[in-house]
């Protein structure tokens, strides 16, 4: 597989000029990763600054129920890292909302504690910032180690969505990501509640190259998503970013009613001509029926519209902080 470079913009592109090294801000959401981040810090604390002396790496530890808080504290007596705790679990999409919301990098890197996302692929990343890319992302180039039916579904819901949203969302780009500063403001201004980040990295767009990698195995511990949370995630995705399933119900409903004219049609005719009687039930059992089971679908799908409109109504914030403990190892606390 090869790169994906957005089509608009490109012609603009324009090496950086730096005066300085530019900051970095290494974002980790992070649910119950303490043993991950043990591994994941002291890495990325020898590799980030081959990029750049003035780096910072932000863990927001999203609600863990292990000792990851305690884990990252600990490791900010050594090491250039902060912890960002929120009040509660909220998710991985909120977490890397509030880490987005707190960087203060002119490039910002998202990725997974896990060990997941290879840190060789920070340079590459940063190769393309420096060539004038403003947001460079990761591609899953194999999905084989994972489970054929999720693979189909995973590939099932791209098309859906690649299909009926107004913004392409590239298929098999995930959360891996290293982005400008105006990027991140840009997300930022977003107020949406109920988030799916890939798609909003989709809709800022900016000049954006696509670098196909291999994911690693989880290094410690269990995924947190399992079918129930994404296809709660995917739900949010096609709610979010498209008005299709809203209006296939038209075509359906005019498709249905000039099928139900034609054979009204055909019943006279039938009846007049070869004056046949009609054994009406079993048309109008399957006719309730079919018709009911369709009115259900609809509404569930108007349901499903009217509980994200709710959500965000309701405006309550993406996320809530409880402890931000700032490192002393940070660039930004030394020149203080
Ligand atoms: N994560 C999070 N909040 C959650 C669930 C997950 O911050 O509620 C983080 C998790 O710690 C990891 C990343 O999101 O750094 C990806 O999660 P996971 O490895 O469980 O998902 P997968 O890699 O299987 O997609
Ligand atoms: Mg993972």
């Amino acid at each position: 597989m090869s790169e994906i470079r957005s089509q608009a913009l490109n012609a603009l592109l324009k090496p950086r000029e730096l005066e300085r090294p530019p900051r970095i801000t290494c974002i980790l959401p992070a649910y119950n990763e303490a043993e991950n981040l043990q591994q994941m810090v002291p890495l990325l604390c020898e590799v980030l600054p081959n990029l750049s002396s003035d780096f910072e790496i932000l863990v927001v530890d999203d609600g863990s129920r292990d000792a990851t808080a305690g884990v990252v504290v600990a490791m900010s007596d050594l090491y250039p890292v902060s912890l960002l705790a929120l009040s509660r679990n909220f998710g991985k999409e909120a977490a890397m909302s509030a880490g987005l919301d707190h960087a203060e990098g002119d490039l910002v890197i998202l990725m997974d504690s896990d060990m997941q996302h290879p840190v060789e692929m920070l340079e590459v990343f940063y190769q393309h910032w420096l060539e004038g890319y403003d947001m460079v992302y990761g591609i899953r180039a194999d999905r084989s180690d994972e489970h054929p039916l999720k693979r189909r579904l995973t590939h099932l819901f791209y098309q859906a969505l690649s299909r009926s949203a107004e913004v392409e969302i590239q298929a098999n780009a995930g959360d891996f990501r290293l982005m400008d500063a105006r990027v991140v403001k840009a997300l930022r201004a977003l107020p949406e509640r109920k988030r799916m980040m890939k798609g909003l990295f989709a809709w800022v767009g900016f000049r954006s190259i696509g670098v196909p990698f291999k994911v690693n195995p989880r290094f410690s511990g269990a995924t947190s998503f399992g079918l129930r949370r994404l296809s709660s995630l995917a739900l949010t995705g096609i709610t979010a970013f498209s008005s299709a399933p809203l209006r296939i119900w038209m075509i359906i409903g005019i498709i249905i009613s000039l099928l139900a004219m034609g054979y009204a049609l055909l019943v006279v005719l039938s009846t007049l001509l070869l004056g046949s009687d009609v054994p009406g039930w079993p048309t109008l059992v399957a006719g309730i029926g079919f018709l009911g089971g369709m009115q259900l679908l609809s509404v569930g799908i108007l349901g499903e519209y009217i509980s994200r409109i709710f959500a965000e109504v309701k405006g309550r914030p993406v996320y809530l902080v409880s402890d931000y403990i700032r490192s002393s190892k940070t660039p930004s606390a030394q020149s203080e």
